[in-house]
């Protein structure tokens, strides 16, 4: 049900320029490097997270939100609330194909996993006349390495 945190993405600056060509985005420099900072992540960052990542090429935070609303909007990359009112995004992969992730409720930790909800419910979102439609889902649960800390502290003599 869990992904590897290694699964592939893409790495290649030629290839983030054709995958912003094949979006339908014009090439721009602030995009580049947007892309260019979520393709060397394995965790989904937060905007202000791509900006200080973007070191001296960084345009204004504005512009990273612009760029990470228009990378949603085509399917780019995947937005995530994690609960602590940051959105966070996440490069897709080559096929539009993106992760969800259950979050522990106390130590945070996330894991991804290879659950999506069921394409026939956006499809019933365009049959009512909606369109460009994303979503976000998470998981919240205590991990099993909290749950057993907490067994552990339950069961202590008092
Ligand atoms: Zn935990
Ligand atoms: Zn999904």
């Amino acid at each position: 049900m869990t992904t590897e945190a290694g699964h592939s993405k893409q790495r290649d600056p030629q290839d983030l320029a054709q995958r912003l060509r094949h979006s339908g985005l014009r090439n721009t420099r602030p995009r580049r490097y947007v892309l260019e900072v979520l393709a060397h992540e394995e965790q989904p960052l937060s905007s202000r997270e791509i900006h200080s990542r973007m070191g001296e090429q960084a345009c204004d935070l504005v512009t990273v939100y612009r760029c990470l609303a228009d990378f949603e909007r085509v399917g780019l990359v995947q937005r995530h609330e994690f609960g602590d009112g940051n959105a966070r995004y996440e490069l897709n992969d080559q096929s539009g194909h993106h992760r969800h992730y259950v979050v522990c409720r106390i130590c945070q930790r996330k894991e991804a996993m290879d659950v999506c909800p069921p394409h026939w419910l956006e499809e019933k979102l365009r049959v009512r006349g909606y369109s460009d439609i994303s979503h976000s889902m998470e998981f919240f649960a205590v991990c099993p390495h909290c749950r057993l800390q907490e067994e552990r502290e339950s069961a202590r003599p008092q």
